[in-house]
């Protein structure tokens, strides 16, 4: 469904005429830049899927106007080509939709062919149900058990996977990852084999690297995790434009552009993400120790202490060689990551973000739509990262004791 609703920029009066798709959230909320003035435009759609109604509203710098404004299109969970942005008369759900599908059918995918479950909330709205889950697993972080059990309560009657578990959080989170991640779950179930191999192979040798990440890392890991997906969700908005391809694993397309850009929102959030991420390879490295036949803080060529002070962009290094590891660092941009860190980004009227190698080096730029795509990369890896240390912290409450030598 498309709503059309003409707004006037509060700033300079010029006019425009909103056609807002329906997604899949209660609240929507899109930013553009008035043509004229430059001024953020800010509007927001509130539905109501119960009472099949959907209203939207003016939230900044805009009024309802009369009709007759420039056509903007506004979709919130896919992007659409660059020159269907101002198109009247186009339904852009349905034609990224359709583009969706017929890259999913040429991989030969039946994922378009399971029943849908559209108003599950942790699919409909991971935010949302991110707001519940971070309730709860501070609450367990804390030792309150009962209270972080009672707390699921809410997502249990808004999820049906979720309603279908145990009631606690440690499966709540599975269900979370599970259906977030979509393909890059393959990341973990990777991983998941190098931990068979080291708990078969090494066992000693695997648990002392079990109780070295459960009593030392594990605490802040999770800290930092829930500071990430902190403020990836609050900005979540920008980063659904593009969340879906990501998850199904497909390029965007060469001409791909999102209509709501906030880029001052989004800035450093990929030089933020890529520090807690690469901080916590140091659990993948010392996983490929134990693989490769070492003690966990054994590297080939350096102590953990030196490892620890590698710079962040190269503690992926150690365990390149390992194939089923590796992945966890494809992709990464140390480029991007200094100049989003820094704020040293700018971004063009026509979308273009602009940043230079180094500071002062030559010339790099990605669209906005690139840029939101690189920055739910980064984030679903974080989370696979995320779900495999779960395992390994439920595999240690399990285990307790050492196996024997
Ligand atoms: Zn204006």
């Amino acid at each position: 469904m498309v709503l059309r609703y003409p707004v006037e920029c509060l700033t300079c009066h010029a006019l425009y005429t909103l056609r807002i798709s329906v997604g899949h959230r209660d609240y929507q909320e899109h930013r553009i830049n008035c043509k004229e003035c430059g001024e953020e435009i800010r509007v927001c759609l509130k539905v109501d899927f119960d009472k099949i109604t959907a209203e939207p509203v003016c939230v900044l710098n805009c009024a309802p106007s009369r009709p007759g404004g420039l056509v903007v299109n506004l979709y919130p969970e896919h992007p659409i080509g660059q020159d269907e942005i101002h198109m009247d008369s186009l339904i852009p759900g349905l034609m990224a939709t359709q583009k969706l599908y017929q890259k999913l059918t040429e991989q030969g995918e039946a994922i378009l062919k399971k029943p849908s479950r559209s108003r599950d909330i942790l699919i409909a709205d991971p935010s949302a149900a991110w707001k519940l889950i971070r309730k709860s697993w501070q609450l367990l972080q804390k030792g309150k058990v009962e209270l972080a059990n009672e707390s699921i309560e809410e997502l249990r009657v808004r999820s049906e996977a979720i309603a279908k578990c145990k009631a606690n959080v440690p499966e709540v989170l599975n269900c979370f990852f599970q259906s977030f991640l979509g393909k890059k779950i393959e990341l973990m179930r990777n991983a998941g084999h190098v931990i068979q191999y080291c708990q078969r192979h090494h066992p000693s040798k695997y648990f002392k690297f079990l109780d070295c990440f459960y009593n030392q890392l594990w605490p802040s890991h999770q800290d930092g995790f829930i500071d990430a997906a902190n403020e990836y969700f609050a900005v979540f908005s920008e980063l659904n434009q593009v969340l879906r391809c990501c998850q199904l694993d497909l390029p965007l397309d060469p001409d791909a552009a999102v209509t709501s850009s906030a880029f001052h929102t989004t800035k450093m959030l990929y030089g933020n993400l890529f520090e807690i991420l690469t901080q916590q390879f140091v659990v993948l490295a010392c996983l490929n120790n134990v693989a490769s036949g070492r003690k966990f803080d054994e590297f080939k060529q350096l102590t953990l202490q030196k490892y620890l002070k590698l710079d962040k962009a190269n503690r992926a290094n150690p365990f390149l060689i390992n194939p089923q590891l590796a992945s966890f660092a494809e992709g990464l941009n140390s480029q991007l990551r200094n100049a989003s860190h820094h704020r040293a980004m700018e971004i063009t009227e026509g979308g273009i973000v602009q940043y230079r190698s180094g500071g002062s080096g030559a010339l790099q730029e990605l669209s906005y739509a690139e840029y939101l795509f690189s920055c739910n990369q980064i984030f679903l890896t974080l989370c696979a990262l995320m779900y495999l240390q779960l395992l390994l912290s439920y595999q240690f409450a399990s285990l307790k004791k050492p196996p024997p030598q």
